[in-house]
């Protein structure tokens, strides 16, 4: 049986996208499709990723994509509990994200084949019906994100909800990266990141056990640290998968990855760098035409390491910000370079 394509590629996000690239670099007949009008837009992530993990992976760090470089941290709980960390050299970075995405869709391998404003209506065997049309590819790679219809139903217990403020605000010259730990925000965290000079990001993502609204929430939260208080100049609001990563992320000639497989950090509710990951991964497995090395590395690497965080995160939420709390005691009696690289290293 002939087909219209290798693959196609349903979804244009970091996952999306790092398939394409590994497809392209493999010389694959391919296809990526997405609903939106534009890639990178809307910003649909704060941007931090630790840099261990970047150059792992292989994720870019061109200059011009990335916003600020982080190299002191601050951990708090809003009871007064923190620990502090500063490095001689950056332990993460914050893209800009619709840069860094334009940048993985254009420079990285060149420009991917992307066709915009296609919102794909259903997928039955090979055959992938978009709004206009019905095509038809080998293998399929599902990168849709956590709120597609094809992929696992989100429930209150397994998903955060998260809501980013970019506010006027000067520059901090003490710390790129604030997290704060909070019963306010069960299973998350409020955020105060490095921005331009004049500008800075401040969010809030937890499990949405109540019915309080996170604009609400993160409003609430401004009135007891006024210093992250600013004139408003953009949001975004998403969701988090934050469960544990899925056990099976090949289903026939279908690859799923990124947050439609809980691919995210459940420490951080980071999901760039799994995401870019299992993109790649699942590329390369298509490359050479064998969709199973994908499940192979996501069971012997990445999930490994996706387990790792879930279990940490489990036990750091145990008693909600309480536990962290008690956790920021005990690191301050480790050595100074074991809790840079603990908390570094997430
Ligand atoms: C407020 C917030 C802050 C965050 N901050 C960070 C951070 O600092 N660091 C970090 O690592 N992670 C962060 N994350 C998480 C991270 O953004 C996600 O985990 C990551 O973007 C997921 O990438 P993805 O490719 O799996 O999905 P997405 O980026 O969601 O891409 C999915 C794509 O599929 C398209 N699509 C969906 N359905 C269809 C369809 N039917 N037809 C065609 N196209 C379709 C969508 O338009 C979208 O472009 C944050 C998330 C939020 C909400």
């Amino acid at each position: 049986m002939t087909f219209d394509y290798d693959a196609i590629v349903i979804g244009a996000g970091t996952g999306g996208l790092a398939a394409g690239i590994a497809l392209k670099q493999g010389g694959k007949k391919y296809l990526i499709l997405d609903k939106k009008e534009e890639i990178g837009v809307p910003v649909r992530s704060t941007g931090a990723v630790s840099m261990e993990w970047v150059k792992k992976i292989g994720m870019p760090t061109d200059p011009n994509i990335v916003r600020s470089l982080i190299k002191s941290i601050w951990f708090r709980t809003d009871t007064g509990k923190n620990i502090s960390l500063k490095y001689e050299h950056p332990v993460g970075l914050v893209y800009d994200f619709t840069t860094y995405e334009k940048f993985l869709s254009k420079e990285m391998a060149g420009d991917l084949d992307i066709r915009m404003k296609t919102r794909v209506t259903s997928v039955e065997g090979n055959e992938v019906t978009t709004d206009g049309e019905t095509l038809t590819a080998k293998h399929i790679v599902m990168a849709a994100g956590p709120q597609s219809t094809f992929g696992e139903k989100l429930s209150r217990d397994n998903v955060l909800v998260a809501y980013e403020e970019v506010r006027e605000l000067p520059k901090r010259e003490d710390y790129e990266m604030i997290l704060w730990f909070s019963d306010k925000a069960p299973g998350g965290y409020f955020w105060d990141f490095a921005d331009t000079d004049s500008t800075r990001k401040i969010g809030v993502c937890y499990y949405p056990k109540t019915q309080a609204k996170p604009k609400d929430v993160l409003s609430e939260f401004t009135k007891n640290f006024p210093e992250v208080d600013g004139k408003l100049v953009s949001t975004i609001a998403h969701q988090i998968p934050l469960g544990a990563p899925l056990e099976t992320v090949v289903r026939e000639n279908r690859l799923y990855v990124g947050d439609m497989v809980n691919a995210v950090l459940n420490t951080t509710a980071g999901g760039l760098q799994g995401a870019f990951w299992s993109g790649m991964a699942a590329g390369r497995a298509i490359v050479n035409d064998n969709p199973s090395l994908y499940q192979g590395t996501w069971d012997s690497d990445i999930r490994p390491w996706l387990m790792k965080h879930h279990e940490l995160h489990r036990r750091m939420n145990k008693n909600g910000a309480k536990s962290i709390g008690r956790l920021m005691t005990m690191a301050k009696f480790m050595p100074k370079s074991m809790q840079k690289k603990v908390f570094g290293g997430l």
